[in-house]
């Protein structure tokens, strides 16, 4: 195939992957002037156009919204697999991995990526969580700390639009929130438990990315006002939440400058030797599988934690045999994510006149209270808990005809439930890593990557903390039926991977500085989840687009200053 004259495909600057982190990079670069190509590996998904299960009724589906076994084959790696969400569902077969441990990788190959799939909680971190490193020494210490970001996260939240309360908390500063979403009764009911029986810990309702008062910039977006459909993992037609494809896709495209690429699937970064910076980026065309080359004076990488590594690892020249800014050997260790395997669940016999209307995209949340101003346990870090209660109807469907109508119309409720699951911090080590396969590759000829992490001790006994002390709080408030069990999940089930390009302050032990820079290769930035230190207790992807908005603006002022 005839490609365009090397004119025609050079830019200010190239980003790699459209989702949460990558929208970010793409409306900051186009929004200060630059020409700027996003380049993303799977098909195009225009906002409400291409949502095409969002308004269905289950009705409307052959299966009533399930997936028959037989349809399921090819989507081992899938997640939450539905007949409505089956659109944004990847194949295996599209990016073969190598499990030398067993490890659950979900991806969203498409405009938007997991953007369009997230549950949307959203909370800040605090210096507990950039300072931990250092204070619990492990991993190496975090370039920057909360004061260097605080601004950032205001700039994303008011953009992007969160729901919640100002809850006055050290460990969860405070975002700038829209009202939150009511909590249902089991839930207030358990929050005032847990703050009569615990001085150490608080219950709050979750921070989310869903617009309950929308903004002029939200209106200015063409979003709307939440409807609470909890239909979102279908894409919202109403913009009620935040996804790349409603919002910063649209906004870079507005501008003027901004050119998607869809089915590029990126190779490796170019590094040119003489120059002593990245040109370019290689790219495989998904239809055609043809080899391109585009160039820029700066590349953004985020193509989410993995896929990020993985692009990295396989960019070789001469100057970086191990990888592009791998000077230190460490690109694709220390690689953590969150630890959800701890559950428990519970009934209470109250509340017997009301009953769960409505429904509700949140739910709440109990902030990390372990181990938070000195070390209580025998185990490093601590978890959050995610809780969710409601209450549910039976109804017989044994029968059939005027017996079965009148069933389902007459609908007999039982207890009210209640949910949790715990969100642990895991502790970055060497030998969880990744690396690149010498002889196996996909269909575009690119090496597979080898994933090899597991659970540590550490990991271990956190959750058997959870496990002791959710049980405690059920039964201090008075629930029955108590249940708490350690699903033993895999790790990755989560979707909360981070790490392997981490940042820090020192070359030798990083590979980042505190701007998401490759220390080697300072025309390069990663800001997606590869560039995590440590991973927190917060659900992760606020920091993503936060670090990502950052290092953005600081790549204007730097080629603005002729440094790049
Ligand atoms: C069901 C679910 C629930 C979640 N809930 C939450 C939550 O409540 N809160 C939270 O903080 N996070 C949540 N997450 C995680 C969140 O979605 C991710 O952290 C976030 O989307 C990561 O942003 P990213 O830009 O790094 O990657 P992504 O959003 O995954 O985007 C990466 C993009 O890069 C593209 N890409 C990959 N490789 C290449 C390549 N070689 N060439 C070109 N393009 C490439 C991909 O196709 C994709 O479009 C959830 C995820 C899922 C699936
Ligand atoms: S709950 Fe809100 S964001 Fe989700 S699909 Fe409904 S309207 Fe959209």
């Amino acid at each position: 195939m005839l490609q365009d004259s090397k004119d025609k495909r050079t830019y200010d600057a190239i980003v790699i992957g459209s989702g949460a982190s990558g929208g970010w990079a793409a409306k900051e670069l186009c929004e200060k002037g630059l020409k700027t190509l996003v380049l993303e590996r799977g098909r195009d998904v225009k906002h409400i156009k291409d949502y095409p299960t969002a308004s269905k009724a289950p009705w409307d589906f052959e299966f009533r919204d399930s997936v028959p076994i037989e349809k399921r084959i090819g989507y081992g790696n899938a997640r939450f697999l539905r007949e409505s969400s089956l659109p944004f569902a990847l194949k295996d077969d599209e990016q073969p991995f190598i499990q030398e441990k067993p490890f659950r990788w979900f991806r969203g190959y498409h405009v938007g990526g997991k953007s369009l799939l997230w549950a949307r909680q959203t909370q800040r971190w605090s210096d507990f969580d950039y300072e931990g490193p250092a204070r619990d020494g492990f991993a190496v210490d975090w370039p920057i700390r909360y004061k260097d970001v605080e601004e950032w996260y205001t700039y994303v939240e008011k953009f992007a639009g969160v729901s919640g309360n100002r809850d006055g908390l050290a460990v969860l500063p405070d975002s700038e929130v829209m009202p939150a979403f009511e909590q249902s009764c089991i839930e207030q009911y358990f929050q005032e438990s847990i703050k009569k029986n615990y001085s150490d810990r608080v219950m709050i309702q979750g921070r989310c990315a869903h617009l309950t008062d929308p903004q002029q910039i939200h209106i200015d977006q063409g979003r709307g006002k939440c409807q609470n459909q909890t239909m979102c993992n279908r894409g919202c037609i109403y913009g009620g939440y935040f996804s790349s494809n409603a919002s910063t896709i649209p906004w870079a495209m507005k501008t003027g400058n901004m050119t998607m690429r869809p089915n590029a699937v990126v190779h490796s970064v170019i590094y040119d030797d003489a120059k002593g910076k990245a040109t370019g980026v290689r790219v495989i065309d998904a239809e055609s599988k043809d080899i391109i080359e585009f160039y820029a004076r700066i590349i953004f990488v985020n193509a989410s934690t993995l896929n990020s590594n993985a692009i990295l690892l396989n960019s070789t020249s001469s100057r970086f045999p191990m990888g592009l800014g791998n000077d230190n050997g460490i690109m694709g260790k220390y690689i953590a994510w969150h630890n959800y395997r701890g559950k428990g669940n519970a009934e209470y016999e109250g509340f017997q006149d009301k009953r769960t209307d409505g429904r509700n995209p949140d739910h709440s949340y109990i902030p990390r209270f372990r181990n938070v101003h000195k070390q209580e346990t025998d185990f490093l870090r601590g978890y959050a808990i995610g809780i969710g209660g409601g209450r549910g109807q039976r109804s017989d469907t044994s029968m059939i005809g005027d017996e079965l109508r009148d069933n389902l119309l007459d609908r007999e409720y039982g207890n009210w439930n209640i949910s949790s699951w715990m969100m642990g911090e895991t502790v970055p080590v060497e030998s969880n890593h990744v690396r690149l396969s010498r002889d196996m590759k996909d269909k575009y000829g690119i090496p597979q990557l080898i994933v090899s992490v597991e659970w540590q001790e550490n990991d271990d006994k956190m959750v058997q903390d959870y496990l002791e002390q959710q049980q405690e709080m059920f039964e201090k408030a008075g629930f029955i039926n108590v249940r708490v069990n350690d699903s033993h999940s895999l790790p990755g089930s989560d979707i909360h991977e981070v790490g392997g390009v981490r940042m820090g302050r020192d070359p030798k032990t990083s590979l980042l500085n505190e701007w998401n820079q490759l220390h080697a290769c300072k025309n390069v930035f990663v800001s997606d989840g590869a560039c995590m230190t440590s991973t927190g207790t917060q659900n992760p992807t606020l920091t993503f687009m936060m670090l990502t908005a950052r290092a953005a603006n600081h790549a204007v002022d730097e080629l603005n200053k002729l440094n790049l």
